[in-house]
């Protein structure tokens, strides 16, 4: 393990920011772990694991180490007739580990189908989409604990899994560091087409049963047609999560926009947080190089010359304009560093 300075991360955010990390280093093997972990300019300077950089926003130079996680690796643990155990690497990308997955007859993370980034950061985020979390499919969390030196394996329940966040947003934030996910996946087929967007996919393509095949297809044309490739728009995806709100400040909004869409749940309702920006007039805005994607406004675009700042101050524009108009407040999906 060799640690460099003042190396670009232009090429490792999807935002493609030019910025620049203090030091630098990638772990190509879990084994070194505990030695990145002894290691003096680990111990002695802020650090930030990195995964594919789809999820976050370097603000600014980083002024200490960046540890790119690129472990890989697939293996099956256990088989029974109607599940399997499958064990990632943290730097397995996620689409190609869903690829070799349904290639192997194992099921279920065919809706969560060209997510971009790594197995570890899945974990964290808890990536979600079409009706489908990781976390319904996680078994278990293996990583080394920096405080204590320790190398737990979580299972699910402990992982505190909720939207678009876990325990390693919280309790150890900054104390770990994944070294793999645990999946158990299905053998035989439970499709999800609950979602809107797949169930009139199917019903435009006349599907009577449809397979994960069809389903991972699907998405992906879903996705293609909705979201901007970082390689052609640099992106990191929905920037803001959407809001959850009280049932008794949906019933005011009601009031004055009787079209506002929102998912029930227990005793509150998600609202989409794009409908909200599109509602701003915010759909298509471009800023200093700074975009809202023009067919889905909860993707911010870099058009090639923003810098953080120009970003930034496109979310608080957004953010500002929703409040004034919804009373509702924006919270960032995307990781600002
Ligand atoms: C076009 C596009 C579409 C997207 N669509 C979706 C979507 O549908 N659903 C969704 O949920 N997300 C989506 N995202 C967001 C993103 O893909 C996910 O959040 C993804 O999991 C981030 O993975 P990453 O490897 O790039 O993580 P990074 O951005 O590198 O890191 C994210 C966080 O995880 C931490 N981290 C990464 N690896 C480790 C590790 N091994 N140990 C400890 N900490 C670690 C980092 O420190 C950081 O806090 C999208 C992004 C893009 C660009």
């Amino acid at each position: 393990m060799n640690i460099f300075q003042s190396i670009p991360l232009k090429k490792l955010n999807t935002f493609a920011l030019d910025v620049k990390a203090k030091y630098y280093t990638e772990i190509v093997d879990e084994k070194e772990i505990p030695c990145l972990i002894e290691n003096e300019t680990f111990r002695e300077n802020k650090r930030f694991i990195l995964g594919a950089g789809s999820n976050v926003l370097f603000t600014q130079d980083f002024d200490g180490l960046v540890v790119l996680v690129s472990n890989r690796g697939i293996k099956i643990l256990e088989q029974a007739e109607d599940y399997a155990l499958i064990e990632a690497g943290a730097g397995e990308f996620w689409n190609e580990f869903v690829i070799a997955m349904l290639k192997s007859g194992f099921y279920g993370l065919e809706n969560l189908a060209m997510i971009p980034g790594k197995v570890g950061a899945a974990a964290i985020q808890n990536i979600g989409a079409y009706g489908v979390e990781q976390k319904d499919f996680l078994h278990s969390v293996k990583g080394y604990r920096i405080e204590d030196n320790e190398f737990p394996e979580l299972p699910a329940k402990e992982c505190d899994f909720s939207y678009r966040s876990s325990i390693f947003k919280s309790a150890l934030k900054d104390n770990f560091v994944i070294s793999s996910v645990l999946y158990k996946l299905l053998k035989k087929p439970n499709v999800n087409s609950n979602y809107k967007d797949i169930k009139n996919e199917i019903e435009k393509d006349g599907i009577k049963n449809p397979d994960p095949h069809y389903i991972f297809n699907c998405v992906s044309k879903i996705r293609g047609r909705k979201l901007p490739d970082p390689s052609d728009f640099p992106n990191a995806g929905s920037y803001f999560k959407n809001p959850i709100i009280k049932k008794e400040l949906l019933a005011e909004l009601k009031a004055s926009h009787p079209d506002i869409p929102y998912y029930e749940m227990a005793d509150s309702v998600k609202i989409p947080a794009a409908w909200l920006i599109e509602k701003c007039n915010m759909k298509g805005t471009i800023k200093s190089g700074a975009g809202v994607w023009k067919n889905h406004s909860l993707v911010l675009v870099n058009y090639g010359t923003a810098k953080p700042v120009d970003i930034i101050n496109l979310a608080n524009e957004i953010k500002s304009k929703v409040f004034q108009k919804f009373s509702i407040n924006l919270v960032e999906e995307v990781i600002l560093i």
